[in-house]
């Protein structure tokens, strides 16, 4: 049996759609026929060939890690999953056996491995996933907000990680990942949510979720509108989710002493930062990777559930035999998710 798959089979730029092989379930495992699938940033890296890529990826690879899709097969051993169940998964398969992993802190095991990454990922016709990773779908929950789990647990990891009722947060960089937190701020209580990015068409992107403060930061200061906003002091909670330097370097210049940072964007090794900022404001720094398995899969179901809409951050729908119009519009910027439909 062979299915339809978009491989990473050469080490240059592009992706191709090729036939290869139906993966076989084992024990514990489960095939998944996948319907829709979401592009993440580290696909594009994947598909430019960049110096991360080259770094991290082997060739051949079958890419891509959001996705929704129904389960075709269970294999032996597999309990609470059924055919038929429409499911989508945590991406990042733990060892199952480390400290952390044993003391229920799955998202931090240290032998992680990512699918469309470390192993075959999702962009294909069929997957093969261990039945531990996988999330079942509530009814109430459309697939092709089902597909953009994975970066929306990124934003409900992030900005869950703090208080937020009565707080004013900074978020910098309205990528999909900042718009969806944006909306996740406000509907977990937060005071001024205030969004920055240099890309007009992602700031409209975040208007469109919802009420907030858009700033370009190319033309205006976050000074201006913490006047504006009549705040006294700086921001309680940054999210920083722009990986650029300036952008951070602003956020700790404006957060209030005491406040809480949150990274998920990828810094630069390179990235420099006035530290005085940090211990003479006692500012709390925490690292975001990943989502909590399965806390953050549980808030984002209950609070889709219960009234947060983030279904505006997508932006574009692609046949899969589009994918290179789907993967030239990420390029551009000009866009929130775009989607893949294998269905
Ligand atoms: P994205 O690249 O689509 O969004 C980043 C945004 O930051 C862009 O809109 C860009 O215009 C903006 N930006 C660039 N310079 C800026 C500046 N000076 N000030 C303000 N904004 C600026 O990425 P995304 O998919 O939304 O993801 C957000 C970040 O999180 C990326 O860095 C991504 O690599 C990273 N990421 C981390 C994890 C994790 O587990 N830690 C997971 C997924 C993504
Ligand atoms: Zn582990």
């Amino acid at each position: 049996m062979t299915m339809k798959a978009l491989v990473k089979s050469r080490a240059e730029t592009g992706i191709w759609m090729e036939s290869v092989p139906v993966p076989k379930v084992s024990t514990n495992e489960v095939l998944i026929k996948i319907h829709k699938t979401g592009i993440c940033g580290t696909d594009l890296h994947i598909y430019n060939w960049d110096d991360w890529a080259q770094r991290n990826i082997k060739v051949p690879r079958i890419i891509g890690h959001e996705f929704v899709g129904e389960i075709v097969e269970t294999g032996p051993g597999v309990h609470g999953f059924e055919t038929g169940d429409r499911v989508t998964a945590e991406g990042h398969i733990n060892c199952g056996i480390c400290r952390n992993c044993r003391a229920g802190k799955r998202h931090l095991c240290h032998k992680a491995i990512g699918i469309g990454g470390g192993r075959d990922g999702a962009f294909a016709e069929y997957l093969v996933m261990p039945a531990v990773n996988l999330w079942k779908v509530h009814d109430d929950i459309p697939s092709e907000v089902a597909a953009i789990m994975d970066p929306f647990g990124n934003a409900v990891h992030t900005a869950l990680s703090f208080d937020l009722i009565g707080e004013d947060v900074l978020i910098t960089g309205a990528g999909p990942i900042g718009v969806m937190a944006s909306a996740v701020c406000r509907f977990a209580g937060a005071r001024h949510v205030v969004i920055t990015d240099i890309n007009d068409y992602r700031l409209e992107l975040a208007r469109s979720l919802g009420k907030l403060k858009t700033l370009n930061t190319s033309r205006e200061s976050i000074d201006t509108v913490i006047k504006e906003l009549n705040m006294s002091n700086g921001f309680d909670v940054g999210l920083e989710m722009s990986g650029n330097p300036e952008a951070f370097n602003d956020m700790i210049k404006h957060m209030y002493h005491g406040g809480h940072i949150g990274l998920l964007g990828f810094l630069p090794p390179e990235t420099e930062i006035n530290w005085d900022d940090i211990i003479f404001k006692g500012l709390h720094l925490k690292g975001i990777y990943g989502r909590e398995m399965f806390e953050t899969w549980y808030k984002m179901s209950q609070m889709l559930r219960s009234g947060l809409d983030i279904s505006k951050v997508i932006t574009h729908k692609f046949n899969v035999a589009d994918y290179h119009d789907a993967f030239d519009i990420v390029h551009s910027n000009e866009c929130g998710k775009v989607i893949l439909e294998w269905d």
